[in-house]
């Protein structure tokens, strides 16, 4: 009896940190594939602010409760961990039409690098579209509350890592 392959798909990014923006995105690929592999990058030219073992934790808390959903670190290439995985399926969001230059020269080079690859892009959900780890990283460094932005272990680690302490945001 032939076996319907399973639908896994590979989300990669830098996770610096991991936003409600990227869960919504988690959460909705999760009820389209079989498993979805939160891959957390360790190289990556954005010169994250938490070390890849704080952001793969706050990926853990965030998003490891989603059924489907698994986290992992990796190294180097994203070609390499796709054939590690056995997965040729790419996932991203798109949130607006400035991302989807730097997306499409990615997914081309990609499907160059490895013409059995194919990446997939969901689209933002509206309330996230302007949601990045960028301006939280940057509400927060400016003493800013990021509650509605992150989950509560996400805004706590941001707290600590700017401004070294614990509790709710500063008035
Ligand atoms: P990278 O450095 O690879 O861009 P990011 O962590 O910034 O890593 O983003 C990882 C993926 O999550 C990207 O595909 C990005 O488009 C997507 N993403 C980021 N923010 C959001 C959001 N607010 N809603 C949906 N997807 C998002």
């Amino acid at each position: 009896m032939s076996q319907t392959p399973a639908r896994r798909v590979v989300y990669p990014g830098t996770f610096d940190p991991v936003t409600l923006g990227h869960e919504d995105l988690a959460r909705r690929a999760a009820g389209l594939f079989d498993e979805v592999v939160v891959a957390v990058a360790a190289e990556t030219q954005k010169h994250p602010i938490f070390p890849l073992e704080e952001r793969v934790a706050l990926a853990e808390a965030t998003l490891g409760h989603i059924p489907g959903v698994r986290i992992r670190p990796f190294h180097g290439l994203l070609i390499h961990l796709l054939a590690e995985e056995k997965v040729s399926t790419i996932l991203r969001g798109l949130r607006a039409i400035s991302d989807f230059e730097h997306e499409f020269q990615l997914a081309s080079i990609h499907h160059r690098m490895d013409a059995g690859i194919e990446t997939l892009f969901l689209m933002t959900s509206d309330s996230y579209t302007f949601l990045s780890a960028s301006l939280v990283r940057e509400i927060s460094r400016l003493g800013g509350d990021v509650g509605a932005f992150v989950q509560p272990a996400v805004a706590e680690a941001l707290r600590r890592r700017y401004h070294g302490v614990s509790g709710p945001p500063c008035p």
